[in-house]
């Protein structure tokens, strides 16, 4: 334990290691977070082993002393050693990584009470168009100043002048309140033969306490949530602490109602759009051990927890499990790092696996538990092929002539059907007919997409937004502009001219964008309030809706296209998972996929119900590519708000490549997304053999490169998308 002096890592990446003494009277122990001075100012730090955090060496004089520790438990050994590894692995600075950790806490230092208003009745003196919009926005809704500036959109000034009125009153939360406890034995099912075998294993893993991860392989409802629930059962009876990993916000509504019923009590949740009273209340809760189960986004695995006994990863094959920006890590890699390091099990739930997930379980490394059929008796759904070469729909149209067929049928039977197309919006391009000109985003390469509903074209890749004019902006031709393919808007529409009666969901991030509706809609759904969903990728999992009989995939080569790494492998994962949501109930379930090329094996293999035969075909062409899991891929980002700039910079790079047997780079090439937010971006690929110590290279590569202020170099390692 550092007694006279502490080495600190930093938050702010740009400042190294620094080392302060510790004043008498002070305690400090490694993982202890403090506040030091730094000239005139203040900073966090996480007092870390001086022995891997190297740094030039301070004559004992010269140290200023620690100003204060911060009433929050160390962060404990286990989460320092994992972020280690994830700064080391995903080769980003390791103040980055302690910055998810320590920031995620929100403010951490200040009282145990924070303000939060709420509307308390009255009215304003005097009503503004902005002040109407807060009270329009803020029915119902109790958070901080700031917190409700956002969600009413306007600005914190106009909301502080109603709280000068009374108009928004104060309400003084208790940020340590306790959480209702849950219970390991409230409401246990009986488990089929199936489920007991594998619950069983997961209990002793949970009761061995050692690292042990587990490969939670079941068919699409075979019960996968209500076993590894044993298991988390136990790890409640053990008092361990649980972390359930879930890809989708959206579904956690379904998921939380399903634990309280089993456990008594909801768990904890963890995502992006906590208010910041609820981060901090749970980051202090799951420190202190007090929190049980938490249930969240891929950011809830870099929370300090006390005492972990489990982790589960459900729907462990999404690639929402990967972040994208700042670190560019995998959540599921990474859980299974911390369970290695907090010597616990972590189980992966999927029924369509990762490759890179089946090849460690075939390979042994992995220990893999099956459920190989429905539960209660569901039979898996029959799957056909609709030939669109063959069965075109008509101009305009998406829907092809069986599967209309299917869904009057459905409709008649008072059955639910589902339509899956991965794309939001009404149509993914919007040209001028007299011109060709088309819709394009000033800060991307990618063209606007047109969300009737909200009636706006919007880019998914910045968030850029206009409303469409009346006229087409380059040849001044009013009535010109028409909506060129289809996005989920547009198949709602044409549903609802087949089948006028029906009632119709739309089911993406723009309609169930939050909670409560997504647990609206999941209500409506069992409660045989909807005919027809229709959805993008949300729709795809989760969900267990008893009457749905028919799912339509409208476009199973949409994923063949672009430059994903694992297209097949996605693509197959979608439709199967999407096929899942087909006959879980006494009714038997159909799928009708359309395809331009039911000859592809993916097509085929899904067609054939045929997994084992996807997944050796994948695994072969895996293989003789060097992909993973055999080889491994990197990327190199480098961008900058001057495309020259750009490519000189990542020219430099590619001018002083190492010249290896084991990894062979391809670039600088335009990326992609050639122009993303602005910035101009160029990629190096990097494809190495298993055995070359990859980020050893590019770290030595990259180091010895400069660039001007403007240009900025990014990893990512195992990267999804090219
Ligand atoms: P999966 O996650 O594998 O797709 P689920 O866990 O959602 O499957 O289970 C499918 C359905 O079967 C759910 O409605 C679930 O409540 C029900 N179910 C599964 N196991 C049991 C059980 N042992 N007892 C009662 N219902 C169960
Ligand atoms: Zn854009």
């Amino acid at each position: 334990m550092p007694s006279t002096r502490a080495r600190l890592l930093i938050m702010n990446a740009a400042l190294g290691p620094l080392d302060y003494r510790v004043p008498a009277g002070m305690t400090v122990e490694y993982g202890s977070i403090v506040v030091a001075p730094l000239g005139p100012r203040q900073i966090m730090g996480i007092v870390w082993e001086e022995a891997s955090l190297p740094s030039s060496p301070v004559p004992e004089s010269k140290l200023r002393p620690l100003l204060a520790v911060v009433d929050v438990p160390p962060i404990t050994a286990e989460l320092r050693r994992l972020i280690e590894w994830t700064a080391e692995y995903y080769i980003a600075s390791l103040a980055g990584v302690a910055r998810m950790v320590i920031s995620s806490g929100g403010a951490l230092r200040g009282p145990a009470t924070m303000t939060e208003y709420r509307l308390s009745g009255g009215l304003p003196e005097r009503m503004t168009p902005q002040r109407e919009r807060a009270f329009g926005a803020l029915e119902g809704e109790q958070a901080t100043i700031r917190e409700l500036a956002g969600l009413a959109g306007v600005s914190e000034a106009v909301l502080r002048g109603l709280v000068n009125q009374g108009v928004l009153e104060p309400v003084e939360v208790d940020v340590d309140r306790p959480y209702p406890r849950a219970r390991h034995d409230h409401n246990a099912p009986d488990l089929n033969k199936f489920q007991a075998e594998v619950s069983a294993r997961l209990v002793e893993a949970v009761e061995q306490e050692e690292f042990a991860p587990i490969l939670l392989d079941g068919v699409t409802g075979s019960g996968k949530t209500e076993t590894y629930f044993e298991a988390v059962a136990r790890a409640l009876k053990n008092d361990r602490q649980v972390l359930v990993l879930l890809p989708e916000i959206a579904l956690t509504e379904a998921f939380l109602s399903r634990f309280e019923a089993r456990f008594g009590a909801a768990p904890i949740t963890w995502h992006s759009s906590l208010k910041s009273t609820e981060r901090r209340r749970a980051w202090r809760a799951i420190a202190s051990g007090e929190a049980q189960v938490v249930v969240g986004a891929r950011s809830a695995l870099f929370l300090p927890y006390a005492n972990l006994g489990l982790i589960v990863v459900d729907e462990a094959h999404e690639i929402s499990f990967k972040q994208e920006d700042g670190v560019r890590y995998n959540a599921r890699d990474v859980a299974v790092m911390r369970g290695h390091f907090e010597k616990i099990p972590v189980v992966l739930a999927s029924a369509t696996p990762a490759l890179e997930s089946l090849h460690m379980a075939d390979t042994g490394i992995y220990e893999k538990l099956v459920l190989p059929s429905r539960f209660g008796g569901a039979t898996m759904p029959a799957i056909h092929l609709i030939n669109l070469t063959e069965e075109q729909p008509g101009r305009g149209a998406w829907i092809s002539a069986p599967l209309r067929q299917a869904m009057v049928e459905r409709l008649e039977r008072g059955e639910q059907s589902l339509l899956f197309l991965n794309r939001r919006g009404y149509a993914p391009l919007t040209l001028c007919r007299n011109c060709g000109f088309r819709f394009k985003c000033p800060n991307c390469s990618a063209w606007l997409v047109e969300h009737r509903l909200s009636k706006r074209l919007a880019c998914h890749h910045c968030g850029h937004e206009t409303a469409p004019p009346e006229t087409c902006p380059e040849c001044g031709e009013p009535d010109c502009l028409v909506a060129c393919g289809p996005g989920v808007e547009r198949i709602a529409d044409e549903v609802a001219e087949i089948l006028p009666d029906a009632r119709v969901a739309l089911v993406t991030s723009d309609t169930l964008n939050s909670p409560e509706k997504a647990a609206e809609f999941v209500a409506m759904a069992e409660g045989g309030a909807i005919d027809v969903i229709v959805g993008t990728q949300l729709v795809t999992k989760g969900f267990h809706f008893p009457e749905l009989t028919l799912v339509g995939v409208i476009d199973a080569d949409l994923g063949l296209e672009g430059g994903d790494l694992r297209a097949a492998e996605r693509t197959y994962q979608q439709v199967a998972q999407v096929a899942g949501r087909a006959g879980r109930g006494a009714k038997a379930g159909e799928v009708l996929i359309q395809t331009r090329h039911p000859e592809a094996p993916v097509i085929a293999a899904l067609e054939a119900g045929d997994r084992d035969a996807f997944y050796e075909a994948e695994t072969e062409a895996r293989r003789s590519a060097g992909a993973p899991p055999f080889g491994r891929w990197a990327a190199i980002i480098v961008s900058s708000e001057d495309d020259a700039e750009a490519r000189m910079a990542a020219n430099r790079i590619g001018d002083t490549r190492p010249n290896l047997d084991d990894v062979m780079i391809l670039g600088p090439a335009p990326a992609p997304l050639a122009l993303l937010r602005n910035r101009y971006r160029y990629r190096l690929l990097l494809n190495a053999r298993r055995s070359a110590q990859l980020q050893k290279v590019i770290r030595q590569w990259l180091s010895q490169v400069d660039h001007p202020p403007g240009v900025r170099v990014g990893v990512d390692i195992d990267p999804y998308s090219f």
